[in-house]
Protein backbone atom coordinates (compact mmCIF):
# COMPACT_ATOMS: atom_id res chain seq x y z
CA UNK A 1 0.00 0.00 0.00
CA UNK A 2 1.59 3.19 -0.63
CA UNK A 3 0.57 6.50 1.01
CA UNK A 4 -0.46 9.50 -0.85
CA UNK A 5 2.74 12.33 -1.69
CA UNK A 6 0.40 14.96 0.43
CA UNK A 7 0.34 12.67 3.04
CA UNK A 8 4.02 11.52 2.87
CA UNK A 9 4.98 15.12 2.79
CA UNK A 10 2.73 16.02 5.95
CA UNK A 11 4.29 12.57 7.94
CA UNK A 12 7.56 14.19 7.12
CA UNK A 13 7.05 17.80 8.16
CA UNK A 14 5.67 16.42 11.35
CA UNK A 15 8.40 14.12 12.05
CA UNK A 16 11.34 16.81 10.97
CA UNK A 17 9.35 19.54 13.21
CA UNK A 18 9.37 17.46 16.32
CA UNK A 19 12.81 16.90 16.25
CA UNK A 20 14.20 20.43 15.60
CA UNK A 21 12.55 23.63 15.56
CA UNK A 22 12.44 25.18 11.68
CA UNK A 23 15.49 27.46 12.53
CA UNK A 24 17.34 28.60 15.57
CA UNK A 25 15.42 31.92 16.80
CA UNK A 26 18.37 34.74 17.23
CA UNK A 27 18.60 36.21 20.42
CA UNK A 28 16.66 39.36 20.75
CA UNK A 29 18.50 41.87 22.81
CA UNK A 30 16.95 45.50 24.39
CA UNK A 31 18.29 48.34 24.92
CA UNK A 32 20.33 51.36 22.96
CA UNK A 33 23.76 49.08 22.40
CA UNK A 34 21.67 46.22 21.17
CA UNK A 35 19.28 48.95 19.03
CA UNK A 36 22.78 50.29 17.51
CA UNK A 37 24.26 47.05 16.21
CA UNK A 38 20.59 45.63 14.89
CA UNK A 39 20.23 49.10 13.07
CA UNK A 40 23.24 49.28 11.36
CA UNK A 41 23.84 45.34 10.32
CA UNK A 42 20.53 46.00 9.28
CA UNK A 43 19.67 48.83 7.75
CA UNK A 44 23.50 49.26 6.24
CA UNK A 45 25.12 45.96 6.34
CA UNK A 46 28.90 45.58 4.78
CA UNK A 47 30.23 49.26 5.09
CA UNK A 48 33.96 48.82 3.40
CA UNK A 49 36.10 52.01 4.00
CA UNK A 50 35.87 54.36 0.71
CA UNK A 51 32.48 52.46 -0.52
CA UNK A 52 29.43 53.98 -1.04
CA UNK A 53 27.77 51.93 2.44
CA UNK A 54 29.98 53.56 4.69
CA UNK A 55 29.21 56.71 3.12
CA UNK A 56 25.27 55.88 3.99
CA UNK A 57 26.89 54.55 7.35
CA UNK A 58 27.86 57.89 8.11
CA UNK A 59 24.05 59.44 7.42
CA UNK A 60 22.86 56.58 9.46
CA UNK A 61 25.21 57.57 12.51
CA UNK A 62 24.32 61.19 12.75
CA UNK A 63 21.06 60.87 12.80
CA UNK A 64 20.86 57.65 15.58
CA UNK A 65 23.77 60.20 17.40
CA UNK A 66 21.53 63.01 16.88
CA UNK A 67 17.93 61.09 17.83
CA UNK A 68 19.83 59.84 21.42
CA UNK A 69 20.09 63.13 22.39
CA UNK A 70 24.18 63.65 21.34
CA UNK A 71 25.03 66.96 20.86
CA UNK A 72 27.41 68.40 18.28
CA UNK A 73 26.97 65.53 15.90
CA UNK A 74 29.07 66.24 13.07
CA UNK A 75 30.96 64.36 10.14
CA UNK A 76 34.59 64.89 9.36
CA UNK A 77 35.22 63.70 5.78
CA UNK A 78 38.64 62.78 5.02
CA UNK A 79 39.95 61.26 1.65
CA UNK A 80 41.95 57.56 1.90
CA UNK A 81 43.20 55.24 0.06
CA UNK A 82 41.15 51.85 0.06
CA UNK A 83 40.12 48.39 -2.06
CA UNK A 84 37.43 46.94 -3.48
CA UNK A 85 36.57 43.01 -3.57
CA UNK A 86 36.24 41.55 -6.90
CA UNK A 87 35.35 37.77 -8.27
CA UNK A 88 38.10 35.13 -6.38
CA UNK A 89 38.53 31.88 -7.02
CA UNK A 90 41.20 28.54 -7.04
CA UNK A 91 41.78 25.29 -6.83
CA UNK A 92 44.47 22.58 -6.18
CA UNK A 93 45.55 21.38 -9.53
CA UNK A 94 48.49 19.14 -8.38
CA UNK A 95 48.66 16.80 -7.31
CA UNK A 96 45.50 16.47 -6.49
CA UNK A 97 42.35 18.54 -7.81
CA UNK A 98 40.28 20.39 -4.76
CA UNK A 99 38.48 23.59 -4.86
CA UNK A 100 39.85 25.98 -2.01
CA UNK A 101 37.55 28.49 -0.23
CA UNK A 102 39.80 31.68 -0.10
CA UNK A 103 39.21 35.64 0.16
CA UNK A 104 41.53 38.08 -1.12
CA UNK A 105 43.55 40.49 1.49
CA UNK A 106 42.90 43.76 0.71
CA UNK A 107 45.50 45.44 -1.26
CA UNK A 108 46.09 42.49 -3.14
CA UNK A 109 46.81 43.33 -6.93
CA UNK A 110 44.65 41.01 -9.40
CA UNK A 111 45.95 38.11 -10.75
CA UNK A 112 46.46 38.19 -14.73
CA UNK A 113 43.41 37.86 -16.91
CA UNK A 114 42.18 34.43 -16.94
CA UNK A 115 44.07 33.82 -13.73
CA UNK A 116 47.16 32.47 -12.33
CA UNK A 117 48.45 28.75 -12.86
CA UNK A 118 51.47 27.87 -10.95
CA UNK A 119 53.34 25.97 -9.09
CA UNK A 120 53.00 25.79 -5.36
CA UNK A 121 55.74 26.05 -2.43
CA UNK A 122 54.36 25.31 1.00
CA UNK A 123 56.02 26.98 4.47
CA UNK A 124 55.00 25.94 7.58
CA UNK A 125 55.76 29.19 9.10
CA UNK A 126 57.05 33.10 8.50
CA UNK A 127 60.22 32.35 9.64
CA UNK A 128 60.34 29.58 6.76
CA UNK A 129 59.72 31.90 4.21
CA UNK A 130 62.23 34.38 5.37
CA UNK A 131 64.45 31.61 5.08
CA UNK A 132 64.17 31.18 1.36
CA UNK A 133 66.54 32.26 -0.94
CA UNK A 134 65.99 35.58 -3.03
CA UNK A 135 64.58 34.92 -6.46
CA UNK A 136 63.78 31.45 -5.81
CA UNK A 137 60.31 31.55 -5.97
CA UNK A 138 59.95 33.28 -9.24
CA UNK A 139 56.92 32.57 -11.06
CA UNK A 140 55.42 30.29 -8.05
CA UNK A 141 53.05 30.94 -5.22
CA UNK A 142 53.98 30.50 -1.92
CA UNK A 143 51.59 29.14 1.07
CA UNK A 144 52.58 30.88 4.11
CA UNK A 145 51.12 27.88 7.39
CA UNK A 146 51.27 29.06 10.87
CA UNK A 147 49.41 28.07 14.04
CA UNK A 148 47.04 30.22 15.64
CA UNK A 149 45.19 29.11 18.44
CA UNK A 150 42.18 30.92 20.28
CA UNK A 151 43.46 32.75 23.37
CA UNK A 152 41.53 34.89 26.13
CA UNK A 153 43.13 37.94 25.69
CA UNK A 154 43.51 37.34 22.05
CA UNK A 155 46.91 37.82 21.75
CA UNK A 156 47.47 35.21 19.29
CA UNK A 157 46.62 38.08 17.00
CA UNK A 158 50.33 40.10 16.97
CA UNK A 159 52.53 37.16 16.04
CA UNK A 160 49.97 35.05 13.51
CA UNK A 161 48.52 38.47 12.06
CA UNK A 162 52.23 39.00 11.30
CA UNK A 163 51.89 36.33 8.60
CA UNK A 164 48.82 38.31 6.76
CA UNK A 165 50.67 41.32 7.41
CA UNK A 166 53.87 40.71 6.41
CA UNK A 167 53.90 37.75 4.50
CA UNK A 168 52.91 38.95 1.32
CA UNK A 169 55.41 41.64 0.92
CA UNK A 170 58.04 39.16 2.19
CA UNK A 171 56.88 36.68 -0.50
CA UNK A 172 56.83 39.51 -3.19
CA UNK A 173 60.60 40.02 -2.25
CA UNK A 174 61.05 36.63 -2.72
CA UNK A 175 60.00 36.98 -6.17
CA UNK A 176 56.77 35.41 -5.60
CA UNK A 177 53.92 35.79 -8.34
CA UNK A 178 51.88 35.73 -5.90
CA UNK A 179 50.77 34.43 -2.46
CA UNK A 180 47.93 32.42 -0.37
CA UNK A 181 48.37 32.55 3.37
CA UNK A 182 45.76 30.32 6.50
CA UNK A 183 43.62 33.01 7.63
CA UNK A 184 44.35 34.63 10.42
CA UNK A 185 41.63 32.92 12.53
CA UNK A 186 40.76 30.41 14.79
CA UNK A 187 37.64 28.70 13.88
CA UNK A 188 37.01 25.41 11.37
CA UNK A 189 34.54 26.64 9.31
CA UNK A 190 35.39 26.79 5.53
CA UNK A 191 35.51 30.26 5.78
CA UNK A 192 38.35 31.97 4.68
CA UNK A 193 39.20 35.69 6.89
CA UNK A 194 39.81 38.94 4.91
CA UNK A 195 42.10 41.63 6.15
CA UNK A 196 44.96 44.18 5.13
CA UNK A 197 48.27 43.82 3.97
CA UNK A 198 50.58 46.65 3.62
CA UNK A 199 53.19 46.25 0.59
CA UNK A 200 56.17 47.40 1.85
CA UNK A 201 57.15 50.81 -0.48
CA UNK A 202 60.30 48.73 -2.00
CA UNK A 203 58.04 45.43 -3.72
CA UNK A 204 56.02 45.29 -6.57
CA UNK A 205 52.50 44.71 -4.79
CA UNK A 206 51.50 40.54 -5.80
CA UNK A 207 47.63 38.96 -5.63
CA UNK A 208 47.76 37.61 -2.14
CA UNK A 209 44.60 35.61 -0.47
CA UNK A 210 43.85 33.69 2.88
CA UNK A 211 42.30 30.21 2.66
CA UNK A 212 40.09 28.68 5.53
CA UNK A 213 41.49 26.63 8.09
CA UNK A 214 40.00 23.77 7.02
CA UNK A 215 41.77 24.58 3.31
CA UNK A 216 44.90 24.86 4.95
CA UNK A 217 45.06 21.77 6.57
CA UNK A 218 44.28 19.79 3.32
CA UNK A 219 46.62 22.17 1.66
CA UNK A 220 49.83 21.06 4.74
CA UNK A 221 48.50 17.43 4.13
CA UNK A 222 49.18 17.51 0.66
CA UNK A 223 52.87 19.02 0.70
CA UNK A 224 53.36 16.71 3.50
CA UNK A 225 53.11 13.31 0.79
CA UNK A 226 55.74 15.47 -1.05
CA UNK A 227 54.81 15.28 -4.48
CA UNK A 228 54.93 18.78 -6.12
CA UNK A 229 51.74 21.13 -5.57
CA UNK A 230 50.02 23.11 -8.15
CA UNK A 231 47.29 26.02 -7.93
CA UNK A 232 44.95 28.13 -10.33
CA UNK A 233 44.38 31.60 -8.79
CA UNK A 234 41.96 34.13 -9.33
CA UNK A 235 41.85 37.18 -7.65
CA UNK A 236 40.46 40.35 -8.95
CA UNK A 237 40.39 42.85 -6.11
CA UNK A 238 42.41 45.80 -6.60
CA UNK A 239 43.16 49.09 -4.26
CA UNK A 240 42.13 52.55 -5.37
CA UNK A 241 44.20 55.38 -4.25
CA UNK A 242 41.79 58.02 -3.74
CA UNK A 243 38.02 57.43 -1.65
CA UNK A 244 36.04 59.13 0.46
CA UNK A 245 35.74 58.29 4.25
CA UNK A 246 34.66 60.10 7.51
CA UNK A 247 34.70 60.18 10.98
CA UNK A 248 31.13 60.78 12.76
CA UNK A 249 31.79 62.73 16.04
CA UNK A 250 29.11 63.44 18.54
CA UNK A 251 29.05 64.87 22.89
CA UNK A 252 27.49 64.62 25.91
CA UNK A 253 28.57 67.92 27.15
CA UNK A 254 30.06 67.81 30.52
CA UNK A 255 29.17 70.10 33.78
CA UNK A 256 32.21 72.08 32.71
CA UNK A 257 33.39 72.50 29.48
CA UNK A 258 36.96 74.04 30.02
CA UNK A 259 38.07 70.73 31.68
CA UNK A 260 39.70 68.55 28.94
CA UNK A 261 37.29 65.94 27.64
CA UNK A 262 36.86 62.09 27.86
CA UNK A 263 37.66 60.62 24.00
CA UNK A 264 35.41 57.03 23.05
CA UNK A 265 36.55 55.53 19.89
CA UNK A 266 35.32 52.85 17.46
CA UNK A 267 34.85 52.12 14.28
CA UNK A 268 32.04 52.42 11.75
CA UNK A 269 33.51 51.21 8.98
CA UNK A 270 33.41 46.88 8.82
CA UNK A 271 35.24 43.88 5.93
CA UNK A 272 32.68 43.11 3.09
CA UNK A 273 31.75 39.38 3.99
CA UNK A 274 29.92 39.83 6.81
CA UNK A 275 27.69 42.66 8.12
CA UNK A 276 30.22 43.90 10.66
CA UNK A 277 28.20 43.35 13.84
CA UNK A 278 31.23 42.28 16.05
CA UNK A 279 34.02 44.42 14.30
CA UNK A 280 32.97 46.72 14.99
CA UNK A 281 29.10 47.97 15.27
CA UNK A 282 29.28 46.29 18.80
CA UNK A 283 31.91 48.68 19.61
CA UNK A 284 30.01 51.96 18.41
CA UNK A 285 26.93 50.45 20.26
CA UNK A 286 28.74 50.18 23.62
CA UNK A 287 30.74 53.29 24.10
CA UNK A 288 27.78 54.83 22.67
CA UNK A 289 25.39 53.15 25.16
CA UNK A 290 28.22 53.70 27.98
CA UNK A 291 27.81 57.47 27.38
CA UNK A 292 24.33 58.15 27.60
CA UNK A 293 24.54 55.50 30.57
CA UNK A 294 27.07 57.68 32.61
CA UNK A 295 24.53 60.68 32.73
CA UNK A 296 22.62 58.46 35.17
CA UNK A 297 22.34 60.14 38.24
CA UNK A 298 23.60 63.79 37.09
CA UNK A 299 25.64 65.13 34.13
CA UNK A 300 29.30 64.52 34.50
CA UNK A 301 31.74 67.10 35.03
CA UNK A 302 33.88 66.67 31.91
CA UNK A 303 32.28 66.14 28.04
CA UNK A 304 32.56 62.58 26.72
CA UNK A 305 32.84 62.77 22.87
CA UNK A 306 32.35 59.27 20.66
CA UNK A 307 34.22 59.07 17.84
CA UNK A 308 32.68 56.51 15.32
CA UNK A 309 36.25 56.66 12.75
CA UNK A 310 35.83 55.71 9.13
CA UNK A 311 38.42 53.32 7.67
CA UNK A 312 40.04 51.93 10.41
CA UNK A 313 40.28 48.36 8.18
CA UNK A 314 42.11 49.82 5.71
CA UNK A 315 43.86 52.69 6.95
CA UNK A 316 46.92 51.35 8.25
CA UNK A 317 48.15 55.19 10.14
CA UNK A 318 45.68 57.24 7.54
CA UNK A 319 42.42 56.48 8.27
CA UNK A 320 40.09 57.61 10.60
CA UNK A 321 42.16 57.97 13.75
CA UNK A 322 45.09 59.65 11.87
CA UNK A 323 42.29 62.34 10.48
CA UNK A 324 41.05 62.56 14.32
CA UNK A 325 44.32 63.67 15.24
CA UNK A 326 45.04 66.25 12.58
CA UNK A 327 41.58 67.84 12.55
CA UNK A 328 41.25 68.09 16.90
CA UNK A 329 44.87 68.14 17.53
CA UNK A 330 44.18 71.56 19.42
CA UNK A 331 41.35 70.83 21.57
CA UNK A 332 42.15 69.49 24.87
CA UNK A 333 41.39 65.53 25.81
CA UNK A 334 42.16 63.94 29.10
CA UNK A 335 41.36 59.88 28.39
CA UNK A 336 41.23 57.65 25.73
CA UNK A 337 39.07 54.49 25.39
CA UNK A 338 38.80 52.53 22.51
CA UNK A 339 36.05 49.40 21.98
CA UNK A 340 37.46 47.40 19.20
CA UNK A 341 37.60 43.44 20.38
CA UNK A 342 33.51 42.44 19.42
CA UNK A 343 30.78 41.91 21.74
CA UNK A 344 32.01 39.27 24.77
CA UNK A 345 32.51 40.19 27.82
CA UNK A 346 34.82 42.26 29.76
CA UNK A 347 36.90 40.52 32.45
CA UNK A 348 39.88 42.91 32.71
CA UNK A 349 41.12 46.36 32.70
CA UNK A 350 44.64 47.89 31.75
CA UNK A 351 45.59 51.23 32.86
CA UNK A 352 48.55 53.66 31.30
CA UNK A 353 48.16 56.67 33.72
CA UNK A 354 50.93 58.66 35.12
CA UNK A 355 51.69 57.70 38.64
CA UNK A 356 50.06 60.96 40.50
CA UNK A 357 46.97 59.30 39.19
CA UNK A 358 47.17 56.43 41.17
CA UNK A 359 43.87 57.32 43.47
CA UNK A 360 41.70 58.09 40.21
CA UNK A 361 43.30 54.62 38.89
CA UNK A 362 42.34 52.60 42.79
CA UNK A 363 38.44 54.02 42.13
CA UNK A 364 38.09 52.57 38.87
CA UNK A 365 39.62 49.54 39.80
CA UNK A 366 37.07 49.57 43.03
CA UNK A 367 34.21 50.64 40.40
CA UNK A 368 34.66 47.13 38.37
CA UNK A 369 35.43 45.18 41.25
CA UNK A 370 32.02 44.06 42.16
CA UNK A 371 31.73 42.78 38.32
CA UNK A 372 34.34 40.43 38.61
CA UNK A 373 36.52 42.57 36.55
CA UNK A 374 40.48 43.00 37.69
CA UNK A 375 43.66 44.61 36.79
CA UNK A 376 45.62 42.57 34.55
CA UNK A 377 49.58 43.06 33.36
CA UNK A 378 50.81 45.41 30.64
CA UNK A 379 50.20 48.88 29.43
CA UNK A 380 46.48 50.09 28.13
CA UNK A 381 47.26 51.28 24.10
CA UNK A 382 43.68 51.92 23.36
CA UNK A 383 43.36 51.41 19.67
CA UNK A 384 44.10 52.47 16.02
CA UNK A 385 41.15 54.77 16.19
CA UNK A 386 42.83 56.67 19.12
CA UNK A 387 46.21 55.90 18.82
CA UNK A 388 47.14 58.93 16.44
CA UNK A 389 45.57 61.47 19.31
CA UNK A 390 46.99 59.41 22.05
CA UNK A 391 50.55 59.80 20.61
CA UNK A 392 49.85 63.76 20.21
CA UNK A 393 48.89 64.56 23.08
CA UNK A 394 50.55 62.04 25.58
CA UNK A 395 47.15 60.96 26.74
CA UNK A 396 46.23 58.97 29.67
CA UNK A 397 44.62 55.42 28.44
CA UNK A 398 42.41 52.83 30.05
CA UNK A 399 41.64 49.42 28.11
CA UNK A 400 38.63 47.17 29.04
CA UNK A 401 40.03 43.93 28.08
CA UNK A 402 37.06 42.15 26.54
CA UNK A 403 37.19 37.73 26.26
CA UNK A 404 38.71 37.14 22.39
CA UNK A 405 38.17 33.28 22.99
CA UNK A 406 36.25 33.27 20.21
CA UNK A 407 36.63 36.65 18.59
CA UNK A 408 39.16 35.36 15.84
CA UNK A 409 36.52 32.69 15.09
CA UNK A 410 34.33 35.49 13.56
CA UNK A 411 36.77 38.16 12.72
CA UNK A 412 36.41 39.71 9.03
CA UNK A 413 34.74 36.38 8.21
CA UNK A 414 31.08 35.74 6.81
CA UNK A 415 30.16 34.81 10.20
CA UNK A 416 30.57 38.36 11.51
CA UNK A 417 27.00 38.68 11.76
CA UNK A 418 24.29 39.94 14.46
CA UNK A 419 23.07 36.56 15.62
CA UNK A 420 27.11 36.48 16.75
CA UNK A 421 26.03 39.00 19.35
CA UNK A 422 25.06 37.93 22.98
CA UNK A 423 22.92 40.85 24.00
CA UNK A 424 23.33 40.08 27.93
CA UNK A 425 27.23 40.51 26.90
CA UNK A 426 26.85 43.27 25.29
CA UNK A 427 24.59 44.64 27.97
CA UNK A 428 27.61 43.68 30.44
CA UNK A 429 29.89 45.74 28.47
CA UNK A 430 28.10 49.04 28.56
CA UNK A 431 28.20 48.89 32.12
CA UNK A 432 31.46 48.20 32.93
CA UNK A 433 32.24 51.09 30.53
CA UNK A 434 30.09 53.00 31.92
CA UNK A 435 30.94 52.41 35.70
CA UNK A 436 34.77 53.82 34.30
CA UNK A 437 33.15 56.64 33.09
CA UNK A 438 31.12 57.85 36.00
CA UNK A 439 34.76 57.70 37.67
CA UNK A 440 37.19 59.40 35.54
CA UNK A 441 33.96 61.88 33.54
CA UNK A 442 33.46 62.98 37.80
CA UNK A 443 37.12 63.96 38.39
CA UNK A 444 38.13 67.24 39.20
CA UNK A 445 41.72 66.93 39.18
CA UNK A 446 44.22 66.98 36.53
CA UNK A 447 44.21 63.55 34.90
CA UNK A 448 47.85 62.30 34.63
CA UNK A 449 49.05 61.68 31.60
CA UNK A 450 50.65 58.25 30.11
CA UNK A 451 54.23 57.74 29.92
ZN1 LIG B 1 37.97 46.49 14.23
ZN1 LIG C 1 38.74 44.42 11.78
Amino acid sequence: MSTSPFLRAGLLAAAFSAAVPAFATPQQGTGVAWDIVEGITTEIGPRPAGSPAEGRARVWGEAKLKALGFQNVRVDEFRTRAWTRGPESAALTAPYAQPLAITALGFSVPTPRGGLKAPLVYFPTLAALEAATEGSLKGKVAFIDHAMRAAQDGSGYGPYGNVRRQGPTIAARKGAAAVVIRSAGTDSHRNPHTGVTIFAKDVKPIPAGAVSNPDADLIARTAARGAPLAIDLRLEGKPFPDAPSGNVIAELPGRDPSLPMILLGCHLDSWDLGTGAVDDASGCAIVTAAALAAQNGGQPLRTIRVLWAGNEEMGVGGGGGADYARVHGSETHAVAMESDFGADRVWQVKFNTAAESQPLVDKVKAALWPMGIVPHEGEADGGEDVSAIIKAQNLAVIDLGQDGTHYFDLHHTPDDTLDKVDPAALQQNVDAWAAVLRVIANEPGVIGKGK
